[in-house]
């Protein structure tokens, strides 16, 4: 099932990409901006972002938002710095030691493992020593009759749920979680099928907890093996020591602006997310969207594009909520909002990381019906009514720009039905088409190893031009653009009711189709900037 959805999609992947053409206006953007988007500067952000564990309220977050907003003011964007509360506590640490309380052996550090500790962690009082227990799979039954309170748990379940079972049930004081999704490795060490499998593991957090005032930790294969090995020849204690910070907020974001002149109230808008720790997610997000901002700009200013006539909005802030914020303390803008652009996870480096670029699709009848020519991801599928579609010019004209650049660079471009879970989630919700741009499966997502290493300047590029040529199209489209692309829709929409016939689509799904794509025709009207 899984190898003929990959075979159909490959064919329509390479039917794209041999015969890409875009409106007039398009081609022009894409020719100004295709040499203007720096690697290295998208990279130096991805270096800058990986110094900290960003979250929002911390103050490695805040670095971030400070840096952004100065490279963007450096480069003749004016920066706007807003400010949200916060909901919950930012949280950061210093120390976060794991170590045999005999041997002094260090199993996990702050130094070799950079974020084993769980977000929400609290200190310990200076080093502590206690007996360490494990509880396998941490299935209900493995806690029966086993000394729990004040000890420190190992398990493979995810850390929430041995912290809710270990701590709050049974009085434990911490807990260490190996839990780790398929696609990252498989449980079964004998079916690694690299050496790395045995040192990653998927960062992690415990509810933030007062009372408890606990600590989790998440553990590779190999530090887990470890202690599982000196557990078979008795009791064995640890000693731990945790020294954390929380912080009250506020949440900030990043937002800079290249206003319209003809219809400046309209606007395209292009997001990233500025939490997490890793370098490709979304390190790579911020870094590509200030390069294509900055490019943009430049364009601009060179007069190589005359300035756009809607305006185009880049926000870097914490995801989903920032988008939240924004969409709520601005209802004015958010009115004006013609469509929308995440970028999370844009960098990756696929020959190590695996999975290509996607396009994860505004949702199209393909989110509501699984079709074999477009298999979700590893991620796995969004909820999406038929009730709720409603079909817009954007998926086949971005997809259209990507391929463009494709046939210049080689760049590997395909799509996923929307599955949701960053910003364009919430600008969805608020009834505007929008899109994600990333990778996936990473083998390193949320992982340890989620570093500079694993991005690619030349994706990020890639990425970079293609956002810019579709934003900037977007907000400044004639109406000889507008008829090119109701003929790139027809043509789409002629390719695809042929690939459902043959794929034995039922007169159900045809029908979606056919809807979809009046709809999205019907997009076009308003797609020429007037005032
Ligand atoms: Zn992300």
């Amino acid at each position: 099932m899984r190898a003929v959805a990959v075979a159909l999609t490959a064919a329509l992947t390479l039917g794209a990409q041999a015969s890409p053409s875009i409106p007039g206006g398009a081609e022009r953007a894409y020719r100004a901006l295709k040499d203007r988007v720096d690697g290295a500067q998208a990279m130096g952000v991805v270096r800058f972002m990986d110094a900290d564990w960003r979250l929002a309220g911390n103050p490695g977050f805040n670095r971030s938002v400070d840096h952004i907003s100065g490279l963007l003011r450096g480069a003749g964007l004016e920066p706007r710095v807003e400010e949200f509360p916060l909901r919950g506590k930012g949280w950061d640490y210093e120390t976060g030691t794991v170590s045999f309380a005999d041997s002094g052996e260090v199993l996990l550090s702050k130094a070799r493992d950079r974020v084993s500790l769980c977000i929400n962690s609290f200190s310990t009082d200076g080093e502590i020593e206690a007996p360490l227990v494990d509880v396998g799979a941490g299935r209900p039954a493995d806690y029966e009759g086993k000394a729990l309170k004040g000890a420190v748990v190992l398990g493979s379940a995810a850390a929430g749920s041995l912290w809710q079972q270990a701590v709050k049930q049974r009085g434990a004081i911490g807990v260490i979680s190996t839990s780790i999704a398929a696609y990252i490795r498989p449980e079964d060490p004998s079916a690694f099928t690299a050496p790395d499998q045995q040192d990653v593991f998927q960062w992690g957090s415990v509810p933030y907890d007062e009372t408890a005032k606990a600590f989790g930790f998440k553990a590779s294969w190999r530090a887990a093996s470890r202690m599982r090995e000196r557990l078979k020849a008795g009791p064995l204690r640890v000693k731990v020591n945790v020294r954390s910070s929380f912080y009250d907020g506020p949440n900030r974001m990043v937002v800079a602006e290249i206003p319209g002149t003809i219809a400046p109230d309209q606007r395209i808008v292009m997001v990233a997310h500025i939490q997490e720790p890793g370098a490709n997610d979304d390190g790579s997000g911020c870094g590509t969207l200030l390069a294509l901002a900055i490019a943009l700009q430049k364009a601009i200013a060179a007069k190589a594009l005359p300035p756009p006539g809607r305006t185009l909005t880049f926000i870097w802030g914490d995801e989903n909520r920032g988008s939240r914020a924004w969409l709520t303390a601005h209802p004015d803008q958010a009115k004006g909002v013609q469509y929308m652009f995440s970028l999370d996870m844009t960098g990756e480096d696929t020959s190590k990381t695996g999975g290509t670029f996607l396009i994860e699709k505004q949702a199209d009848p393909s989110a509501v019906w699984p079709r074999p020519s477009d298999p979700h991801t590893a991620w796995g599928a969004g909820q999406v009514k038929a009730s709720e579609l409603k079909g817009s010019l954007l998926n086949d004209v971005h997809l259209a720009i990507c391929l463009r650049r494709a046939k210049d660079t080689g760049w590997i471009v395909r799509t996923n039905p929307y599955e949701g879970g960053s910003d364009h989630t919430e600008f969805k919700s608020a009834g505007i088409p929008s899109l994600l741009n990333w990778h996936f499966t990473d083998r390193f997502y949320h992982t340890n190893l989620d570093r500079p290493d694993k991005t690619s300047p030349s994706e990020m590029v890639n990425v970079g031009v293609a956002v810019a040529t579709s934003a900037y199209f977007l907000a400044s489209a004639d109406r000889e653009d507008a008829r090119a692309v109701t003929a790139l829709l027809e043509r789409a929409e002629a390719d695809r009711l042929a690939l459902e016939q043959r794929q034995d689509a039922t007169a159900e799904i045809l029908d979606a189709w056919r809807k979809w794509y009046a709809e999205a025709r019907e997009s076009v009207t308003a797609l020429p900037v007037t005032r």
